[in-house]
């Protein structure tokens, strides 16, 4: 059984992936900053017959992610790594101050290059891995008031890319899903309520006249994540109802 780990999978796009893959037979860690989701969410799988470690950690901090992994490792080496943890903000771009354009960087782009040189040495030794970045959208199309969280998921792009090329003779593969308006997450509603929009405007604007919902980027994560996708590296697949192309 393949060891999968899920960032910031006690709430929703993470829990969807660590469900999904559950489903698919891998040991998921459900990996997130807060214990009691993690928790809740690694039960849930246990009850529904799949395995799942609850693992708590701060993506952006390297000592808690090394004690983190180090417990999802005693179940074996981990070979798919999904860095879906990420917060944002909207914010006028003259308000955005320095600690707050750290913390966007530190847990969006510091969190998945921490995570990626963690876990490397396992995939190395298997000569198999795939690393899924989960970006945003609003890299492609830019959003005002969110020019730090767009930095940084543009970075985690670049991040991919470069990984791609050098990760590739060993066998791991590196790609980036980027999510449009996903809808029934936290992130989501508060992001709707500040841009005083309704979720049935936002659809109307969408060529498939539908929010996207976590399953959405579930299903293409677990693609990625098998074997039939050995051959796509360094993309950034945009999972978005058409969104970018409006
Ligand atoms: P969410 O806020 O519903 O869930 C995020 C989870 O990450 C929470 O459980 C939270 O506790 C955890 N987390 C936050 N900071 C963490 C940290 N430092 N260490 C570990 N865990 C941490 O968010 P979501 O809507 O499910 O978004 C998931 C990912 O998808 C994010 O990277 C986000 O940027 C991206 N995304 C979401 C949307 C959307 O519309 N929801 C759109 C584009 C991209």
């Amino acid at each position: 059984m393949k060891i999968a780990l899920v960032t910031g999978a006690g709430a929703g796009i993470g829990k969807a992936i660590a469900y999904a893959l559950a489903q698919q037979q891998y040991c998921v860690g459900v990996l997130d900053i807060d214990p009691n989701a993690a928790a809740t969410v690694a039960r849930e799988i246990t009850l529904n017959r799949g395995q799942a470690v609850s693992l708590t950690a701060d993506v952006s901090d390297r000592a808690q992610v090394r004690a983190a992994l180090a417990v999802l490792r005693q179940h074996g080496p981990i070979q798919i790594l999904i860095n879906n943890a990420g917060i944002t903000a909207l914010t006028p771009f003259k308000q955005i101050d320095d600690a707050h354009w750290d913390a966007m960087l530190n847990v969006n782009l510091s969190g998945p290059f921490i995570l990626c040189q963690e876990v490397l040495e396992d995939m190395e030794a298997a000569e198999w891995g795939r690393i899924i970045n989960i970006s945003s959208t609003s890299v492609l199309t830019g959003v005002a008031q969110m020019a730090h969280y767009t930095a940084s998921k543009g970075g985690l792009i670049a991040l991919t890319r470069s990984l791609a090329l050098e990760l590739g003779p060993s066998g791991i593969t590196v790609n980036n899903v980027a999510p449009g308006s996903v809808l029934d997450t936290v992130m989501s509603e508060e992001h709707l309520t500040r841009m005083g929009t309704s979720k049935e405007a936002m659809a109307s604007r969408l060529p498939v006249r539908r929010v996207g919902v976590p399953e959405d980027i579930a299903n293409a994560v677990t693609w990625l994540c098998s074997d039939a996708s050995g051959y796509i590296t360094g993309q950034t697949i945009a999972v978005n109802g058409g969104r970018a192309l409006t």
